[in-house]
Formats: structure tokens, C-alpha cells, sequence
């Protein structure tokens, strides 16, 4: 953690100064691709407050029309949410999705927080979080579609993990992006789409660069579950949902 992190307004404001110096340039190509320090890292000194949204558009300006400002958006969409639908730390806010049939396993879900499903990209994500307190954003986007999809278990066990780990964690954004995974918030994935991990890999991790930085080259587990089969599951129990 002392490594990953340099707490207070000074490491703020330097984070900021070298992602405006160079990776805000290719943001909108790199902030997909996690093994790339494409992204700015300033998410947990956004949630202590040790820099504003406010201070950010305005030491940006050239940059305000861009993908950037417009996660800036979504943080500020996040708080907006939870102030108007407080109930939504523990609910969906989708209510039809409180007769989902989600599935309970222990032994699944300690492998998901441990990082040995035995899918690649899912286990570097669960395991870039324990050692730095951080996931990039497009492993927690595959991580959380595999828990509420794969795993078809309920959204909670993943925001409430993500809140015991994440440096950044944030009642608002966890919210929203669990919420948005499980398909049950606002402006949320459609259920149906159910992101593939290896595919995703092949796509934002090319070279493997970032899976055999967090996972190394040592042996790994067999998958915990099949990837299709679960898939066909997973909309399966969906349909139930809507009939
Ligand atoms: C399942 C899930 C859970 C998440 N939980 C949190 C959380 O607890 N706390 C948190 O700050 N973010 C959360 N996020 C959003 C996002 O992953 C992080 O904000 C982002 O990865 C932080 O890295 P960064 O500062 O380099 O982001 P950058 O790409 O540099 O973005 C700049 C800032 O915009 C805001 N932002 C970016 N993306 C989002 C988003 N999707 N939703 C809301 N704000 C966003 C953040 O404040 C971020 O610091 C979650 C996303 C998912 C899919």
C-alpha cells in the first residue's frame, strides 16, 4: 500500500500533474487496458477529499469536452443517486429484481475474493486489489460480471468485499457500478450481456502483460465454473425474472 499510494492534498495535486503532463492525451484509447498507466488514479483522493471535482475542471480546461470530465460525470451521477435513493446500498433499485434467483455459495465466493477461479483476468484483478487496495476500472467491471452472472451471486457479496478492500471505496460509486453490473440500477448493463473474461483479455490485455503481472507464471487452479454453460444459465434465470 505505501508503495501503490502517497496519501494527503500533495499526492493529489502530483497525480494530477502528471496525468495532465502526458496520459490524459490517450485517455479515451488507454483507459481500457490495465497493464497501461492510462488513468489518472485519483479515485481515493477524490472519496477523503483531498481534491474536488471542481479543482479538476478547472486546472483542465483544454480537456473539459472529453471522456475524462465525463467519469468526473459519473462520480457526481453516483452521489446524485444515492442522495435521492438512499435505499440502494442494499437494494436494487430495480425492484422486480428483489425475486432474482441468485445462488449462495461459500467455497465460489472465497475464490472470487482470494483470486482462484481459475479465470485468468478475474484472478489478476482480485489480486491486483488485495496487494494495492485498487482495480483498474475495466477488471472491475469483468470481476463483478462474473460474480453476479457466472457465479450468479447476489451483487451485495461483491459491493461488500469491494468496501472492505477498495482504497477508494465510496458508498456512491460502488453502488452504482454493482448495481450497474447486476443489471438492476440506473443506466445499467442489461443482464443480458454477459461479459466474457477471456475475451475481454484477448481485447484489453493483448499480450497477457497484466495477468502475469499479478499472477505470475506458477501453476493455475481449474476454472471454478464453465464460462458458457454459466452464461446459459445465468440468462436462463433471468428469463424466469421477466415472465
Ligand atoms: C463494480 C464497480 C465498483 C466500483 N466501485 C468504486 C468505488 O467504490 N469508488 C470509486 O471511486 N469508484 C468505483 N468504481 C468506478 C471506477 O472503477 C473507479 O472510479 C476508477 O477505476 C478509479 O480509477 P481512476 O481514478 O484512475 O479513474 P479515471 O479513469 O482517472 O477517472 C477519473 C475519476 O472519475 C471517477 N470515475 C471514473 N469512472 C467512474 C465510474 N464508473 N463511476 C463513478 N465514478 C467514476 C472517479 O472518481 C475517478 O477517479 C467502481 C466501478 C465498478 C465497475
Amino acid at each position: 500500500m505505501a508503495k501503490a499510494w502517497r496519501p494527503g492534498e500533495h499526492g493529489a495535486a502530483a497525480l494530477l500533474k502528471t496525468f495532465l503532463g502526458g496520459p490524459v492525451k490517450d485517455y479515451a484509447e488507454q483507459r481500457n487496458m490495465p497493464a497501461v498507466p492510462g488513468t489518472s488514479r485519483l479515485s481515493p483522493h477524490l472519496h477523503f477529499g483531498e481534491i474536488s471535482p471542481r479543482q479538476i475542471w478547472h486546472a483542465a480546461p483544454e480537456w473539459r469536452s472529453t471522456q475524462f470530465i465525463t467519469e468526473i460525470g459519473w462520480r457526481e451521477f453516483a452521489h446524485h443517486l444515492l442522495y435521492h435513493f438512499p435505499r440502494t446500498t442494499n437494494a436494487p433499485l430495480r425492484p422486480d429484481f428483489e425475486r432474482f434467483p441468485w445462488r449462495e455459495n461459500a467455497a465460489d465466493l472465497l475464490a472470487w475474493q482470494h483470486g482462484r477461479t481459475g479465470i485468468p483476468l478475474v484472478d489478476a484483478g482480485m489480486r491486483e486489489l488485495w496487494e494495492t487496495g485498487w482495480m483498474h476500472n475495466r477488471v472491475r467491471m469483468v470481476v463483478a460480471s462474473f460474480l453476479v452472472k457466472n457465479l450468479r451471486m447476489h451483487w451485495l457479496n461483491g459491493a461488500r468485499w469491494f468496501w472492505d478492500t477498495l482504497v477508494d471505496a465510496d458508498l456512491a460509486s460502488n453502488t452504482l457500478g454493482w448495481q450497474w453490473a447486476a443489471g438492476c440500477g440506473a443506466d445499467a448493463a442489461p443482464y443480458f450481456r454477459v461479459f466474457n473474461p477471456a475475451s475481454q483479455a484477448d481485447k484489453f490485455d493483448p499480450q497477457g502483460e497484466y495477468q502475469r503481472r499479478w499472477l505470475g507464471n506458477g501453476p493455475r487452479p481449474a476454472p471454478i465454473v464453465d464460462l458458457k454453460a454459466s452464461r446459459e444459465e445465468a440468462l436462463a434465470a433471468f428469463k424466469t425474472l421477466r415472465s
